[in-house]
């Protein structure tokens, strides 16, 4: 059979709540009746969010996808300055729960229709008198659309106790809105055929409220609101942020590494006039080894940019040593092979790599957070970063040795952390229909 909407009915429900979203941008979002979490595992993609909460009186079928809500491993390898918690509760809307309290948006998507007339006046109360959000999203079978749907006998799903029309979504709207201080609009999503849409309007029908008076009259702290926990919590995540202090010395850790090395490698190729190798744009192993030299591709912007600061250090390092300051070093006791320490001054760094500079905030924060990071190695006055190099050419016999404390060092660098973040899989989208 022909699908009768396009797209699917359930996916223009969820549609319209992301629109809303993306138009009013609510920080804290409430679903009610979020089953199996279709719609917040694509709210979370909406980073204005900061606390995403669903509520289900089945907490079996909460358990079922919740954890495609987990982060994936971009969250964890690129983590943003948004914040977002994740939290999924087992309960009754007709229970209240004090931790539900302060939202800017609630959603109630094919949720009323499965309470009994009774249970739906416990519902207003609790949503609109006690919870008290900004807006709420409500949606319903619209009745006077069913005789459109092929093969339609009683109401669309077995478990709904009633099913309205439009009038008596309208009255029960209005009744809210006067006795709970609220303003409604009615709509809906999926279009009657033409020429049939005012005598039966939307499939779905949609009322969208917002509290008069908006943030102002909002009686979150009412002094007689009881302070009530009946809901279970079966699920909660925080997301990865730079607002995470660890996270933020991780993420900058990566970035100064990666920089300084490029720098270091940049530095030397100048100085001795080798080509550097790093200019081949060699992609990661495992995707595919394909690599192509510097003159073979376009000019890649981050490479101009190490270049210009590649001879800004190479400025500062000539002053430095004719400073006298160390420049190298013996790389083993016992052995005659001299081991070249490349200095990477912090400011160079810092001017190179803008991830660096917004990151840090400044030179002397760098220094601060470096100094206190046991894999690098500051100079005497703190002012540069002392990475070493082994000459190649001195060195030839030497490279089993070389490699094995090459790849001890990445053990212990932020690199390594980096690589053991465990890859999680990817949430898998559930298209099943809901009509
Ligand atoms: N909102 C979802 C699913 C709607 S189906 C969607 O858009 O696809 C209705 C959901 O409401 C079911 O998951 C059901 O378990 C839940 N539900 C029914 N009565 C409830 C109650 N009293 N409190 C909370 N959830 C309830």
């Amino acid at each position: 059979m022909e699908p009768m909407f396009t797209p699917a009915l359930h996916r223009q429900r969820h549609q319209f709540v992301i629109d809303f979203v993306k138009r009013k941008k609510p920080k804290k979002v409430l679903d009610l009746g979020c089953c199996e979490c279709v719609l917040l595992k694509q709210l979370k993609f909406h980073r204005e969010i900061e606390l995403l909460v669903g509520l289900d009186i089945d907490g079996v079928q909460i358990k079922k996808k919740m954890h495609g809500l987990a982060p994936i491993s971009t969250d964890y390898l690129q983590p943003s300055y948004d914040q977002l918690r994740i939290e999924l509760y087992q309960g009754s809307v007709t229970e209240k729960d004090a931790r539900l309290r302060g939202f800017d948006l609630v959603t109630s998507i094919e949720l009323i229709e499965h309470l009994t007339l009774a249970d739906v006046e416990l519902f207003s109360e609790v949503v609109f008198g006690y919870l008290t959000p900004e807006a709420v999203i409500v949606s319903t079978p619209n009745s006077d659309f069913n005789p459109f749907l092929p093969g339609l006998v009683g109401f669309r799903h077995i478990d709904h106790k009633f099913e309205w029309t439009r009038a008596e979504f309208k009255s029960w709207a209005m009744k809210v809105c006067l006795q709970y201080g609220y303003e409604v609009e009615l709509t809906g999503v999926g279009q009657a055929p033409p020429g049939q849409r005012e005598r039966v309007g939307f499939c779905s029908q949609i009322g969208v409220f917002h509290r008069l008076g908006g943030k102002e009259h909002y009686n979150m702290f009412d002094e007689d609101a009881e302070d009530v926990f009946p809901y279970t919590l079966l699920y909660s995540i925080i997301y990865p942020s730079l607002h995470d202090n660890n996270i933020l010395r991780r993420v900058l850790m990566c970035e100064v590494v990666y920089w300084a090395e490029k720098l270091k490698r940049r530095w030397i190729a100048e100085e001795t006039g080798e080509r550097d190798d790093t200019d081949d744009l060699c992609q990661a192993e495992g995707e595919g080894g394909e690599c192509f030299r510097a003159s073979e591709r376009h000019v890649d912007p981050e490479e101009t940019q190490t270049a210009a600061c590649g001879a800004e250090m190479k400025t500062l390092v000539d002053q430095e040593e004719e400073d006298g300051e160390l420049f190298w070093r013996r790389s083993k006791p016992d052995s005659d092979k001299w081991r070249r320490r490349v200095s990477v001054p912090l400011a160079v760094l810092w001017c190179c790599c803008p991830k660096v500079s917004v990151l840090s905030g400044s030179v002397s924060n760098l220094r601060l957070l470096l100094m206190d990071e046991p894999g690098v190695k500051l100079s005497q006055d703190g002012s540069a970063m002392l990475l070493d190099h082994q000459e190649q050419d001195l060195d030839d016999d030497d490279d089993d040795d070389d490699e094995e404390e090459h790849r001890a060092d990445l053990e212990d660098s932020p690199y390594a952390q980096a690589r053991q973040c465990p890859p999680s899989a990817e949430p898998e989208e559930d298209w099943e229909a809901d009509v």
